[in-house]
C-alpha cells in the first residue's frame, strides 16, 4: 500500500509529492533530501492497522500542506519512499511504479517454504513479521528486563502479560520471551544460522560434557551479565532507529541479496553513523563464548587457546577475537560483515554521506586511503552484526538454562 501526500520545504519553499510505502510498524520515520535544494527533511507516520489509517507530521524542514488536492500532486515531482524496500536508484522520484513488488516475489519465493506447519501464518504480512510489531515487542522486553534489574519481579512478570508471543509460550519467563523474540527477528533464513550453533553447542555436550559444564559454570559467573548488558545496549540503539535498518532487513532474513544500484530511500545517515562501531564493538567483546566453546570442541580446556590462554585472550584486540574459530565452518558466519575499517570510521567519526548522493565515504586506518559503499550497503553490514548478536544472545539465553 502506497499512501500520496503533497510535501513542502521549509527552506526553498518549493512543493513536491511524497509516496510513502505503508511497512509493517505502528510509526515509521523517514529522511530524505528535498528534490529542489537538496536540504534534508523529514516525516514520521503513525499507523493505526485496526482502523486502516495513517496521519503524517512533518519533524524537519517540512510542513504538509493541507489546502493542496490529490489531483493537484500529480504534476509535483514525486520522492519515493519504503520502510522495508530499496529502490532502484533511477526511480526514486519516478511516479506510478512500485518497485518494491519485484522484491516482495523474491522474499515470497523464500517465505513460501516455511509456510507450512507455521499456523499463524495467512499472507506476506504475517510470514515477514507474524502480525506484530518488533519495536512495541522489543519495547515491553526491555521494560520488563529493566524491572528484573531492579528486583520488582512482579511488576516485570505485568508488562511481560503485554508481550505478543510469536512462536510457543514456552514458560512464560523473560528469558523465555527474549529467545521468542530473538527466533522471530532471525526468521527464515538466519533461523537456519543459530540451528547451526544449536547444533554445534550439541555436538559438544555429545562429546565433551564435563569441558561444557566447566566453561558454563565459569561463564555464569565472569560473562553473562556484562554480555547481556552489551546486547541490551546495542539492540535498544537499534530499534530506536529501526525505521532506518529496516529498509535492508528482510533481505538478510530471506537470504537475498541486495540489488544492484538500489538505494534507501530514507538517509537518517546521522542518527546511524555510530552504529556499527557499536555493534562491532558488543560482538566482539561477546566473542568470548564461541571462542571458549571452540577450545572445547578442540579437545582443550575452554580457557587454553591454541596460542594463548583466556587472560591474553581478552586482552587482546576486539578485532582479532574471532580469529579463534575463523577456520570453524559451523561458527565462523559469525564473522561475517566484521570489517574492522569500517569500525574504526565509524568509531572515531571519520565516515561521511555525500550530499545528494547514496554513498558513503570512509578512510582506512592505515594508509588514510579513501573508500565508498551505498548507504544501502552501510546498513545492510549493520543489520548483518545484529542478526548475528541475536543469534549470540539466543545461544546464551539457552546456555544459561542448563
Ligand atoms: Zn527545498
Amino acid at each position: 500500500m502506497v499512501y500520496r501526500y503533497p510535501c513542502k520545504c521549509r527552506t526553498c519553499d518549493a512543493t513536491f509529492a511524497l509516496r510513502v510505502g505503508i511497512g509493517h510498524e505502528g510509526s515509521q520515520r523517514h529522511f530524505f533530501l528535498c528534490p529542489f535544494c537538496e536540504e534534508e527533511c523529514s516525516i514520521s507516520l503513525a499507523l493505526d492497522f485496526n482502523q486502516g489509517q495513517a496521519s503524517i507530521s512533518s519533524t524537519d524542514n517540512c510542513t504538509i500542506p493541507e489546502d493542496v488536492s490529490m489531483a493537484q500532486t500529480c504534476s509535483y515531482k514525486v520522492v519515493n519512499l519504503h520502510p522495508d524496500y530499496i529502490v532502484p536508484f533511477d526511480q526514486r522520484h519516478q511516479d506510478g511504479v512500485f518497485p518494491w513488488l519485484k522484491d516482495t516475489m523474491r522474499f515470497y519465493e523464500v517465505l513460501k517454504k516455511y509456510d507450512k506447519g507455521t499456523h499463524r501464518l495467512k499472507d506476506m504480512r504475517d510470514l515477514i513479521n507474524f502480525n506484530e510489531s518488533f519495536v512495541d515487542n522489543w519495547q515491553i522486553l526491555n521494560r520488563a528486563w529493566s524491572l528484573v534489574g531492579n528486583n520488582r519481579l512482579r511488576l516485570s512478570r505485568n508488562v511481560l502479560k503485554a508481550y505478543r508471543w510469536i512462536y510457543e509460550k514456552g514458560n512464560g519467563s523473560l528469558w523465555s520471551a527474549l529467545h521468542d523474540f530473538s527466533r522471530g527477528m532471525l526468521f527464515p533464513e538466519r533461523g537456519r544460522l543459530l540451528e547451526m550453533y544449536g547444533e554445534f553447542l550439541e555436538e559438544i555436550r555429545d562429546r565433551h560434557a564435563d569441558g561444557l559444564a566447566a566453561f558454563i559454570a565459569f561463564y555464569e559467573k565472569t560473562f553473562r551479565e556484562e554480555n547481556f548488558r552489551q546486547y541490551r545496549q546495542v539492540f535498544n540503539e537499534y530499534f530506536r532507529d529501526f525505521s532506518e535498518y529496516k529498509q535492508t532487513l528482510n533481505y538478510i532474513r530471506c537470504g537475498v541479496e541486495l540489488p544492484r544500484g538500489s538505494f534507501a530511500s530514507s538517509r537518517g545517515f546521522e542518527r546511524v553513523k555510530m552504529f556499527y562501531g557499536n555493534a562491532f564493538e558488543a560482538l566482539t567483546s561477546n566473542f568470548v563464548v564461541p571462542a571458549c566453546l571452540n577450545n572445547v570442541w578442540n579437545n582443550r580446556e575452554f580457557d587454553r587457546f591454541e596460542t594463548m590462554d583466556l587472560s591474553k585472550y581478552v586482552s587482546i584486540d576486539k578485532s582479532g577475537r574471532g580469529n579463534p574459530f575463523a577456520n570453524n565452518s559451523k561458527i565462523n558466519f559469525l564473522l561475517e560483515s566484521v570489517n574492522t575499517t569500517i569500525r574504526n570510521a565509524s568509531h572515531h567519526g571519520s565516515i561521511r554521506l555525500l550530499k545528494g548522493r547514496d554513498i558513503i565515504e570512509y578512510r582506512s586506518g592505515g594508509t588514510g586511503a579513501r573508500r565508498e559503499m551505498s548507504y544501502a550497503e552501510y546498513i545492510h553490514h549493520c543489520n548483518t552484526l545484529v542478526m548475528n548478536l541475536f543469534i549470540m544472545f539466543a545461544v546464551e539465553l539457552k546456555i544459561g538454562e542448563q
